[in-house]
């Protein structure tokens, strides 16, 4: 017996009796493979599982969870719990899809081959390519070390392992300094930052502690939100609330054995070195690190290259993008990916008859600003900012319909409709019942 197991002669040769599947290499053939089994991922995997014959359809996701990450906002807020945002991951892809449970590793788009981290080789006709952001803590020196310690008042809502550590932090504030931060680096859920700071603020009001507490919001951006019409609203609500903003600044460093935090000013390029209680950390991103090496089916930033409008690879036409990992410049979200969806099966449909799909995504997103624990701004706009609302009245208003839109509504869609490739963001509603509106 050696390392790897006993050794059989057979006909062939030699077998390694316990070893196979960790030494041996697999290939597999499929019609359309779907790298990544996320929000978009899962959508377009149950799309093409009912228009293709069963075992056309490979889906390649490493994780056995599925997580609904809308919901770790409200989780960070004590509304709900992680365990009401996971799912395992067999329950929401397509019966008629294969799943490989392996990470991609490398792609080469001219052989349509892609291999996983595993060794599997994988060869393709077409290809989805959805693999989402990941986080990037090692950008921030001393933030994964604050994060792992439980008493460093230091947390995220960007991920499944630090989110119920925010409850913690601001259910246990008792006064001192809450200092929220957003990175220069693109971020899924660009509003999420700021609503945990409403929901900070709702709830040291709630217990009394808020008049002891002083709340900053440093963000990278010179506004405090992309869309004029919402930003105007947001004004109001940090006004209101009394919370400071210092815009273009961003989390450079965290020195947790003195509770320090230091940022940059992105304009003057000047320090600022703030002392904290808690810290709410939004992370910088990138796309995973199988993109980071896709040669030219990324840009300089590991982006996937696709048109805009088409989501077609711009050099490889058998290659669509959808979601967090493509360069369409839209805000990153579900509500993005729904509408994303519909437009890539279309024109991937006509790419597979030989055709040239014709639907355009017209950069759908939207935001529900949670503002408290009963009220929500629901943002909603396309491309370059323009404002395109589904209700007949003004969402730019903080609204308690907005906030169960946000709470039970939008989970529903999603877990019954938009994984199952059934549900392309709400134009169909905003057709029939705000058919003028903007
Ligand atoms: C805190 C928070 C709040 C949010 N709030 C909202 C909101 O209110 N409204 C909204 O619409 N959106 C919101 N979002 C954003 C939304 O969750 C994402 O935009 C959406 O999930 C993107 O879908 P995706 O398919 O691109 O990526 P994901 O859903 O992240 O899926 C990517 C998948 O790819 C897999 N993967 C990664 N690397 C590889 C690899 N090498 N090989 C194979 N698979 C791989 C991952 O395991 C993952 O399953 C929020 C997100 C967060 C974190």
């Amino acid at each position: 017996m050696n390392a790897f197991g006993k050794i059989y002669p057979l006909k062939g040769g030699l077998i390694r009796k316990f070893s196979v599947s960790a030494t041996l290499s697999a290939n597999h053939t499929c019609k359309l493979l779907v790298i990544g089994g996320g929000s978009g991922g899962c959508a377009m995997a149950a799309k093409f599982s009912r228009r293709l014959p069963k075992d056309s359809v490979i889906v390649l996701e490493p994780s056995q969870d599925h997580y609904y990450q809308p919901l770790w906002t409200l989780v960070g807020g004590g509304v709900t719990t992680v365990a009401a945002s996971r799912r395992p991951e067999a329950s929401v892809l397509p019966a008629a899809a294969k799943w490989i449970k392996h990470a991609a590793h490398s792609i080469d788009p001219v052989k349509n081959t892609v291999t996983t981290v595993e060794g599997d080789t994988i060869s393709y006709e077409y290809l989805i390519i959805a693999v989402g952001l990941v986080n990037d803590y090692s950008k921030v020196p001393g933030l994964t070390e604050a994060l792992a310690d439980p008493d460093s008042g230091v947390s995220t809502i960007y991920s499944p392992d630090h989110c119920e550590k925010t409850w913690r932090n601001i259910s246990r504030h008792r006064g001192g300094r809450a200092v929220f931060t957003v990175p220069d680096t693109p971020i899924k859920c660009p509003g999420a930052p700021q609503k945990i700071v409403y929901l900070a603020d709702a709830y040291f009001n709630k217990i009394g502690v808020r008049n002891k507490s002083e709340l900053t919001y440093n963000t990278c951006l010179p506004v405090i939100f992309g869309v004029k019409k919402y930003a105007d609203a947001l004004m109001k609500v940090v006004k209101d609330r009394n919370i400071n903003v210092n815009y273009r600044t961003v989390l450079r460093e965290i020195r947790p054995d003195r509770k320090e935090a230091k940022f940059v000013n992105l304009d003057t390029e000047k320090d600022l070195t703030l002392p904290y209680d808690i810290l709410h950390a939004t992370p910088p991103m990138r796309t995973p690190d199988f993109l980071q090496n896709a040669g030219d089916v990324v840009n300089d930033c590991g982006f996937v290259t696709v048109d805009k409008y088409s989501l077609q690879h711009t050099k490889y036409p058998n290659i669509y993008g959808i979601g967090d990992c493509t360069d369409t410049p839209n805000s990153k979200t579900a509500a993005a990916v729904s509408k994303q969806s519909l437009v890539v099966e279309h024109n991937l449909l006509s790419t597979m008859s030989g055709g040239q799909g014709s639907r355009r995504y017209d950069g759908y997103g939207a935001c529900p600003l949670v503002t408290s624990y009963r009220t929500c701004i629901m943002a909603e706009f396309l491309y370059d900012s323009v404002p395109h609302e589904t209700l007949p009245m003004n969402q730019a208003k903080e609204r308690v319909i907005s906030y169960y839109m946000k709470k039970d509504l939008f989970p529903f869609l999603y877990w019954n409709f938009l994984l199952k490739g059934r549900y392309h963001g709400p134009e169909f509603v905003r057709k029939i019942i705000n058919p003028f509106g903007n």
